[in-house]
């Protein structure tokens, strides 16, 4: 069989254009390893429209609920979750999808909605410590660091907003950051800061993670100097930005420098007729929750005219 269309991804942009999908009755295969995208982590969302506040779990569920309720028999979108793609290829004017566990699917056009991933901290010893007191997932380990001295990586909206989690239990915070102007919003940044157990270094690199089998410090450089400091925490928590899920799609689609797939914002096409991208895969200024789902159904509503215009 080959498909109208797969979605790849749950996240806010896969699962508003499965829903969209389903609604325009194309026949649709909507695969994601996970559902809830990035900010299934975080504590509390505030902005997500038309809700106060939920956590990113209970965004995360209702992704699935929704994606599911419009699925199943009588509709026409067939749901396939811990499912991760691996390939998308060409094959005359249709595309085959290959998953990690040797799925092999046909379909007529491709929306891709992969959001991306961590980036990993390149400093010595970063790596032999990751979940030896090296985190990147403040909501999932923070707890375990209860009154101790912790440090935050990063000076963005995700490097604050661990920060605040963390000072609702930790003994103190130290937040660096590698240049002179943070990138988190105002608001965030005043709130923060405020709190008497934070502090925030800038126009730092970090060299060293110091511990034996757990971490004890870090080692950071002052780029305007070049002295070195060690800061004695046993926790830290890393926020130093994402890195585009793009990888199984690099030879077909192209990318731009920092690996997003580049795409018309008009319409959301790639420059591979048959393939829509959304989301924080693609190359549009400003990652947020509702930019993804809008742009996914700005993606889907382009799909749908190209599937029956053919
Ligand atoms: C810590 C943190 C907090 C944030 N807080 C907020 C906030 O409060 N408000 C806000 O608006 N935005 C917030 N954001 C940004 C927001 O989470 C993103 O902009 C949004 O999640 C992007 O959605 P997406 O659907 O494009 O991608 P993602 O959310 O990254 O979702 C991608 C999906 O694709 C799946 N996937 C990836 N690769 C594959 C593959 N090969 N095969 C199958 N499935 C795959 C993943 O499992 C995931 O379900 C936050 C981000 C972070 C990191």
């Amino acid at each position: 069989m080959t498909y109208d269309l797969i979605i790849i991804g749950g996240g806010p942009a896969g699962s508003a254009a499965a829903v969209y999908a389903s609604r325009k009755r194309l026949s649709t295969l909507f695969i994601t390893s996970e559902w809830g995208g990035q900010s299934v982590v975080s504590e509390q969302i505030f902005n997500w429209i038309g809700t106060n506040s939920l956590s990113g779990n209970e965004l995360a569920q209702n992704f699935k609920k929704h994606v599911v309720a419009n699925s199943g028999a009588g509709q026409t979108l067939e749901v396939k979750e811990g499912e991760k793609v691996t390939a998308v290829e060409p094959l005359g004017s249709e595309f085959k999808v290959k998953t990690e566990s040797g799925g092999e699917f046909l379909a007529k056009t491709i929306l891709i909605c992969t959001g991306s991933g961590r980036r990993k901290l390149e400093a010595k010893n970063a790596d032999a410590l990751e979940h030896k007191g090296l985190t990147y997932c403040a909501s999932c380990d923070g707890p375990l660091f209860e009154g101790m001295d912790v440090a935050v990586i990063g000076g963005g909206n995700a490097g604050f907003e661990t920060a605040a989690q963390l000072l609702a239990y930790c003994k103190s915070v130290t937040l660096l950051h590698r240049s002179e102007n943070f990138r988190a919003d105002e608001i965030t940044i005043e709130k923060v800061l405020k709190n008497p157990k934070m502090k925030a270094i800038k126009n730092v690199e970090i060299w060293e993670i110091k511990g034996d089998k757990f971490v004890e410090g870090v080692i950071y450089k002052d780029k305007a100097t070049g002295a070195e400091t060690e800061l004695k925490v046993s926790g830290i928590f890393v926020e130093i930005g994402q890195v585009p899920n793009t990888g199984f799609v690099k030879d077909i689609a192209p990318l731009d420098e920092y690996g997003r797939i580049k795409i018309n914002p008009l319409n959301q096409k790639t420059e591979i007729p048959g393939i829509w991208a959304a989301g924080d895969c693609t190359n549009v200024l400003y990652h947020q929750n509702n930019i993804a789902a809008g742009d996914a159904v700005r993606a889907l509503e382009d799909i749908y005219l190209a599937i029956h215009t053919k």
